[in-house]
């Protein structure tokens, strides 16, 4: 496993409160907030209090937080009602994924009907 980055990314300053944010949920080891460019009805970013480049580091590393990442995303789909029409949970690991911030996030999109994804 690689070292994580040192630099910071935006999203420990959003979970500092250096950043303003839309927050729809927290837990103590998690943040869930509104992505501020959605790309659905409902669009959260949910992220471990702790930094882990990404998916797969945060899974080496702690998998009972990504448990907890789960978990937060599913509490966020149902407070927006998603539950029973479906949601998607996207991490985006790497730069062929679209990865922009290197704090892992979990996508949480629904609300609507969701397009096929890929190319
Ligand atoms: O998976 P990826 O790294 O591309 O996702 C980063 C997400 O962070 C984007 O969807 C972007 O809209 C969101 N973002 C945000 N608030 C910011 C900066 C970026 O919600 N201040």
């Amino acid at each position: 496993m690689s070292e994580p980055d040192p630099s910071e990314t935006l999203f420990e300053r959003i979970i500092a409160r250096e950043i303003p944010a839309d927050i729809v949920e927290e837990t103590t080891t998690t943040l869930a907030f509104r992505d501020i460019s959605p790309q659905a009805a409902t669009h959260v970013l949910v992220v471990p209090k702790t930094r882990y480049r990404d998916v797969g580091e945060l899974a080496a590393a702690d998998p009972a937080l990504l448990a907890d990442v789960i978990a937060t995303a599913h509490r966020v789909a149902d407070l927006d009602g998603l539950v029973e029409s479906g949601y998607r949970v996207v991490f985006n690991t790497g730069a062929d994924a679209g990865q922009t911030v290197f704090h892992v996030h979990a996508h949480v999109l629904g609300g609507e009907q969701l397009g096929f994804f890929g190319r």
